[in-house]
C-alpha cells in the first residue's frame, strides 16, 4: 500500500509498504477521506517532539477491510471514523474521566501510523460507525470532536452573547457549535475578507475585520480561534465582567501570552483552555449526520495522496481561498 512518509523533518515521501495486519482487536480501514491538520504541518516542519519516522494524518475516514478475530462492532464493509487519540484505560488520568491527559497516550497519525495512506489500522475502541455520512465529512469527526470539547469547556449558555477571533476552518466550526449550544450572538473577527464573508454565511450575526472594531467588556464569553499570542493577549479587553476566555487556537510552542493581570483580577474573569476532546466522537457524527453541522462548505481543496506536502505548502502560504483540504489516498497521480 501506498502512503506518506515523513522521514524527518521537511521531507514527506510516498513510499510502498506492506499491507498492515490487524491484531486481534484492530480494525483496517481502507481511507477514503484525510484532511490537513495544523498538527500535520508541525510533524512536517519538526515543530513536534514526538519520533521520526512517522505516516501523518488522524483526520480520516473509510471503509472496514478486515477486523481482528476479536473484534465484535465491526464488520468488513463498514464506514467508519477514527478517534486518534487512543488512551490506555488503566492510568490515574484515564480512570479519573481525563483520557486526554493518559499517561501512556498514543495517536493515530502522531506516534502510529496514519491516515495519510491506503490503509490504516487502528483499534477497535478507536473506531466508530458514520453510517451513510459522506466519507469527507466524516474526516470531520475528530477536529468537530475538538471544537464540541472545548465549547462545552468554556460553559456556553442560552442567550450568550459570544466573541470569536479568528474564522478559519476550526473558528467556524466554532461559530456553529457555539450558536447551536443557544448562544443568540456571534461576533467574528477576521482580517481577510473571504474568510470574513464566509463567517457571515456561516451564521455569524456581526464581523469586523480587526479587533480594535469589537466592543471592550460586552461578551460572555471571548474565544481565540487563532493561537496567535498578540490576539490571545486582547481576550481579555472583550469579556464581560465576569465572564469566560476560551484559548482554543494552538499557539507555536514555547511562545510567551501576555495578558493584563489586573483586568483578569478586576473582571473576575475565568480563563479556559481545551486540549483535545474526551469522548466526543458519538456527538460528533450525531450533529454531522443531523446535518446540524454542516462542513461540506469547509473544504477548498481535494487533493490525491501524493500532494500532501503541496497541501501544506498552501496552507503555509495562508491565501485566502484556502480552507480545509482534504487528501484522497485512494488517488495518486
Ligand atoms: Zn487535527
Ligand atoms: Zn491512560
Amino acid at each position: 500500500m501506498k502512503a506518506i512518509k515523513i522521514e524527518r523533518p521537511n521531507q514527506a515521501t510516498v513510499v510502498d509498504l506492506p499491507m498492515p495486519e490487524p491484531g486481534p482487536r484492530d480494525v483496517r480501514i481502507r481511507v477514503m477521506a484525510s484532511g490537513i491538520c495544523g498538527t500535520d504541518i508541525h510533524i512536517l516542519r519538526g515543530e513536534y517532539l514526538g519520533a521520526y519516522p512517522v505516516i501523518p494524518g488522524h483526520e480520516f475516514s473509510g471503509v472496514v477491510e478486515a477486523t481482528g478475530a476479536d473484534v465484535t462492532r465491526f464488520a468488513v464493509g463498514d464506514r467508519v471514523a477514527v478517534e486518534p487519540n487512543i488512551a490506555c484505560d488503566n492510568c490515574v488520568n484515564c480512570l479519573n474521566n481525563r483520557q486526554n491527559f493518559c499517561l501512556n497516550w498514543q495517536a493515530v497519525g502522531v506516534t502510529l501510523p496514519g491516515g495519510m495512506a491506503e490503509t490504516v489500522v487502528a483499534p477497535e475502541k478507536a473506531v466508530f460507525s458514520i453510517g451513510d455520512l459522506s466519507f469527507e465529512s466524516g474526516a470531520f469527526v475528530e477536529p468537530l470532536s475538538c471544537v464540541i470539547h472545548g465549547v462545552q469547556r468554556a460553559g456556553i449558555r442560552l442567550a450568550d452573547r459570544v466573541a470569536i477571533l479568528g474564522a478559519g476552518p476550526i473558528g467556524i466550526l466554532l461559530l456553529q457549535v457555539i450558536k447551536l449550544q443557544g448562544a443568540v450572538h456571534v461576533s467574528v473577527v477576521e482580517k481577510t475578507p473571504a474568510r470574513a464573508d464566509f463567517a457571515t454565511a456561516q451564521g455569524a450575526n456581526r464581523v469586523c475585520y480587526t479587533l480594535d472594531a469589537l466592543e471592550k467588556d460586552s461578551f460572555d464569553v471571548v474565544v481565540d480561534a487563532t493561537g496567535a499570542p498578540p490576539v490571545m493577549g486582547r481576550t481579555s479587553d472583550f469579556a464581560r465582567k465576569g465572564g469566560a476566555i476560551l484559548l482554543f487556537g494552538v499557539p507555536p510552542a514555547g511562545a510567551k501570552l501576555s495578558l493584563d493581570a489586573f483586568t483578569i483580577f478586576e473582571k473576575g474573569l475565568t480563563l479556559l483552555s481545551s486540549f483535545t476532546s474526551v469522548r466526543n466522537s458519538y456527538q460528533a457524527i450525531a450533529l454531522l449526520q443531523s446535518q446540524s453541522i454542516n462542513v461540506a462548505n469547509l473544504i477548498s481543496h481535494r487533493l490525491p495522496l501524493d500532494a500532501f506536502e503541496h497541501g501544506i505548502t498552501l496552507i503555509e502560504k495562508g491565501l485566502e481561498k484556502v480552507k480545509k483540504i482534504i487528501i484522497l489516498p485512494q488517488q495518486i497521480t
